[in-house]
C-alpha cells in the first residue's frame, strides 16, 4: 500500500518533469515550467523521505529548509554572467551525490558481508565512474569559468596517451571489482575506481579552453543525469531513473544544439584549443589598417529616430554591461515615435543557451518582439538600422564568406544586409572566437564606442531630444 502511494507520487513527479520541460520551450511559459519541474522534484523527495520513513520529520524539514535556503541565496546573488559556473558546480555536486550513494550501497553490502549480483554491481560501478568523472570535470569547468584556474587549454605531448591509460585503468578497476573474492577486496577495488575516475575527470576537462566551457558544462550536465539514472537502478528508485534519464537526454540535446549553432563537432570542442584566454588578445587583426567609421550618440539617435524599421541584436556585451533595461527603454521610445522595433536573437549569443532571452525577459521585453535567427534573417534587407549591442561573432559576415576563418560555416545574423549598422562596443577587441570582424570595417557600419549601458543611456537622452 505504502509502495503503491510512493510509485503514484513518482508518476506524478515524472509527469510534472515532462510538462515542465515542454514549457521551457517558450520564454512565455518557461517560468511556470521551471516551477512545475521543481514541484515534481519536491514531491519525489518528500515521498521518498516521508513515506519510507528514512529520517525523522524534524531532520527532513531541517534538511529541506537548509538546502532550500542555500539555493535561494545562490540564485538571488548569482550574476547572470556567472550562471554557467553555477550550473557547473550544481552538476559537480549532482555527480558526487550519485557516486556517494552508489558507494554507500557497497558499504551496505560490506556490512551484511554479501556480494552484489552482477547487474547491481555493474550499475554501482557505472554510477561511481560517471558520477566521479562528472564531479572532477565540473569543478575544473567551474574553476576555469570563474577565473580561479587558467582558462588556457592545459596540454603537453603524450597527454592523450595518459588519458587513454587512465581510462583503461578505470576499466581494469571495474574488472577487478567484478572478480573480487570477497566484499573487502570489492570495497578496495571500488575506492581505486573512484580515485582513478577523479583523475579521468581532471584529464577530460583540463585540455579544453575556458571559452568552450559552456558546451562542456552542457555535456557534464548530461553525464550527471546518467550518473543519477544509474544510481536510480542501484536503489530501484523510479523517480531517480526518470529524472536522471531526462537530464541525460536534455543535456545531450543541448550540447548538440550548441555545437550545431557554432558549426563545430563535439569532438572538435573536446579536443580543445579553441577560444583560449589569450585568443582575444592574440587575434590576428588582418583587417588592421582599414578605416572604420566611428559615430556619436546624437548622430545615432537621429538615425534611429527617423528610421522606419530597427532590429536590435543583443550579444555577450549586453550581459556584461547589464544594459537590458536601457535597451528596452530605448526600444519603447522608438516605438512611441512610430518606428518598428524587433530583436534578433542568435542561438549562441552570449555565453549560455538562452542567455539573451533570459536577459530580455528580465527587462520585460515583450516576447512577441523577440525573433530567432531563422525567423528574422531575411528581414535585414528591409531594415533601416541594425543596432548591435555587444554582439560580435554572431554578426560576423566572414562566417558566410571567408573559408579561412575559424568561424566559417557558423550560421550568423545577416545584419550587414541592413541599410545602416551601428555597433555598440568598447573597443576593436574581438569576441569569444578571437577573430576580427569584417562588419566593423564595412561602409554601412558605424562604431559607437563605450560601455553598452552608457551608450544606450546616452541614446535614450538624445532620442528624447530629437
Ligand atoms: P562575442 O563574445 O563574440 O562578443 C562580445 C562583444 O561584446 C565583444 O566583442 C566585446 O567587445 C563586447 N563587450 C563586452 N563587454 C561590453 C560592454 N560592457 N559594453 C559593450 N560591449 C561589450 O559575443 P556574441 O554574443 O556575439 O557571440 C557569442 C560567442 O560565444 C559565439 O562565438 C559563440 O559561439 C560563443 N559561445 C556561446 C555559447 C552560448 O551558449 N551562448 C556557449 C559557448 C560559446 P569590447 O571588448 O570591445 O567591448
Amino acid at each position: 500500500m505504502k509502495m503503491d502511494a510512493i510509485e503514484l507520487v513518482y508518476l506524478l513527479s515524472a509527469a510534472l518533469f515532462i510538462i515542465g520541460l515542454k514549457r521551457l520551450q517558450s520564454p512565455a511559459t518557461a517560468r511556470r515550467g521551471n516551477q512545475l519541474a521543481a514541484l515534481g522534484m519536491l514531491l519525489a523527495v518528500a515521498a521518498t523521505l516521508f513515506l519510507q520513513e528514512i529520517l525523522s520529520p524534524v531532520e527532513m524539514i531541517g534538511g529541506l529548509a537548509a538546502g532550500g535556503l542555500i539555493g535561494l541565496v545562490l540564485a538571488r546573488r548569482v550574476r547572470m554572467t556567472a550562471m554557467p559556473e553555477l550550473v557547473a558546480a550544481f552538476n559537480g555536486f549532482g555527480g558526487l551525490a550519485s557516486a556517494l550513494v552508489a558507494g554507500a550501497e557497497i558499504a551496505r553490502f560490506a556490512d551484511q558481508s554479501e556480494s552484489p549480483e552482477f547487474s547491481t554491481l555493474l550499475t554501482i560501478l557505472l554510477s561511481i565512474l560517471i558520477g566521479t568523472v562528472t564531479f572532477a570535470g565540473s569543478f575544473v569547468a567551474f574553476g576555469k569559468l570563474s577565473g580561479r584556474i587558467s582558462g588556457n587549454p592545459v596540454s603537453f605531448s603524450g597527454m592523450r596517451w595518459i588519458t587513454l591509460a587512465v581510462a583503461l585503468g578505470c576499466i581494469a578497476a571495474m574488472v577487478w571489482a567484478h572478480l573480487s573474492a570477497d566484499v573487502t577486496q570489492l570495497s578496495t577495488a571500488v575506492m581505486v575506481l573512484g580515485a582513478i575516475a577523479l583523475l579521468l575527470g581532471l584529464q577530460f576537462v583540463l585540455p579544453i579552453g575556458g571559452a568552450d566551457m559552456p558546451v562542456v558544462v552542457a555535456l557534464l550536465n548530461s553525464m550527471s543525469g546518467l550518473a543519477a539514472a544509474a544510481t536510480g537502478f542501484v536503489l530501484s528508485n523510479t523517480a531517480l531513473i526518470v529524472s536522471g534519464a531526462l537530464v541525460g537526454a536534455s543535456g545531450l540535446i543541448l550540447t548538440n544544439i550548441m555545437c550545431v549553432a557554432m558549426n563545430r563537432s563535439l569532438l572538435n570542442v573536446l579536443m580543445g584549443g579553441f577560444g583560449s584566454e589569450s585568443s582575444d588578445v592574440e587575434a590576428a587583426p588582418k583587417l588592421e589598417g582599414r578605416p572604420i567609421t566611428s559615430t556619436t550618440a546624437d548622430d545615432t539617435a537621429i538615425l534611429l529616430s527617423y528610421a522606419q524599421k530597427v532590429i536590435i541584436v543583443p550579444g555577450y556585451g549586453l550581459a556584461v554591461a547589464q544594459a537590458q533595461h536601457q535597451v528596452r527603454e530605448l526600444a519603447e521610445l522608438l516605438q512611441e515615435r512610430g518606428v518598428e522595433v524587433k530583436y534578433a536573437v542568435h542561438p549562441v549569443a552570449g555565453r549560455m543557451p538562452g542567455h539573451m532571452n533570459v536577459l530580455l525577459a528580465e527587462a520585460n521585453v515583450p516576447y512577441d518582439q523577440l525573433f530567432e535567427m531563422d525567423e528574422i534573417n531575411h528581414e535585414f534587407e528591409t531594415t533601416d538600422v541594425a543596432l548591435i549591442v555587444g554582439a560580435n561573432d554572431v554578426v560576423n559576415p566572414a562566417a558566410r564568406t571567408d573559408r579561412s576563418s575559424p568561424i566559417y560555416g557558423m550560421p550568423v545574423l545577416n545584419v550587414d544586409a541592413s541599410r545602416a549598422v551601428v555597433v555598440l562596443k568598447r573597443s576593436m577587441r574581438p569576441g569569444y572566437s578571437g577573430v576580427q570582424n569584417a562588419l566593423f570595417f564595412a561602409s554601412n557600419t558605424r562604431m559607437l564606442f563605450g560601455d553598452a549601458k552608457d551608450s544606450v543611456t546616452a541614446l535614450i537622452g538624445e532620442v528624447k531630444a530629437v
